[in-house]
């Protein structure tokens, strides 16, 4: 796996190439280096496994026996070497959590690095500072100036409105009788079948949506407000049911309604209203109104 790198603005000494950090290991060393109102110098940061190969094969050979099996061999000291390399995927370098400075031996930079988390832990190895976020005493510390956190604190977002209107024509035009066990579509355009629909809504996020319904019938009927989202682009095309009200005609024979329904639309949705009369209805009911406010919440 390929950690985070974050690139601590310095050339690494050895290579000359920019030196990288894991994150939470390059926000200390940024509040190191503010605390002592320098850059701190490093020879090694962040590390590639294959560059930490290549220091096996700088100082290590193949061998028939060794002090670990990397690359299908083991791995020994070359001959009069002191030297000592990590094996490939365990050195704290190939995380971006050690790093590796000439300045340990500036008085106080030990000390103040083992309060930043850094602490040293090879003998053998004196400049060499492996991070631990848990003894790091500061990694709570509010950011720094500079730091993206603190630069530009996130806008308030606008919340823009797209309205989408659309009314049954036929309903409103002469009305629309319903007898048990019928129903239609909602469409805005007159003459239709009862199988054709209008799709009500027109962009993708959340929606609220609002049908409204006026009709006369017989009381104690009721007819079935139905919401149906079509995934035009499914194949076949995939139709299903999000909310059925049931909207009962009262005693004097009238239905006046409106329900708000609030449902995300995805790409390739489509949004039908559909009224439907149960079969089990005692008389026809006439729909002389279907339409359907349907807003769209878009973040500016
Ligand atoms: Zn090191």
């Amino acid at each position: 796996m390929t950690p985070t790198q974050v690139d601590i603005g310095r050339n690494q000494h050895g290579t000359g190439r920019p030196a990288w950090l894991a994150p939470a290991a390059a926000a200390s060393l940024r509040r190191v280096d503010h605390a002592r109102g320098k850059t701190t110098q490093v020879n090694w940061a962040g590390r590639s496994e294959a560059e930490q190969f290549a220091l096996v094969k700088k100082y290590y050979v193949r061998s028939s026996w060794g002090e670990f099996k990397y690359d299908g061999s083991w791995w020994r000291k070359k001959p009069g070497s002191r030297v000592v390399v990590a094996k490939p995927t365990t050195s704290p370098h190939e995380p971006g959590n050690a790093l590796d400075t000439d300045e340990w031996t500036v008085p106080g930079f030990v000390a103040l690095m083992a309060e930043h988390g850094w602490i040293r832990t090879l003998k053998s190895e004196p400049w060499h500072f492996v991070y631990f976020a848990s003894r790091d005493k500061h990694r709570n510390d509010p950011p720094l100036s500079g730091d993206t956190a603190a630069v530009a604190p996130p806008k308030p977002k606008e919340i823009k409105v797209k309205t989408y209107h659309y009314q049954d024509k036929d309903a409103r035009d002469a009305g629309r009788t319903i007898k048990p066990g019928a129903g239609f579509y909602l469409h805005d355009k007159a003459g239709l079948a009862t199988s054709q629909a209008k799709n009500v809504v027109g962009g993708v996020g959340p929606y609220s949506i609002t049908p409204h319904v006026y009709a006369t019938g017989t009381p104690g009927d009721v007819v079935e407000l139905t919401l149906i989202w079509q995934a035009t682009k499914a194949k076949p095309v995939k139709n299903s049911t999000h909310y059925v009200e049931r909207l009962v005609v009262d005693k004097d024979g009238q239905i006046r309604a409106s329900r708000e329904f609030k449902r995300g639309v995805a790409a390739g949705d489509a949004v039908f209203v559909r009224i439907d009369a149960p079969k089990t209805n005692k008389g026809p009911v006439t729909v002389s109104l279907l339409d359907c406010d349907a807003y769209l919440f878009m973040v500016a």
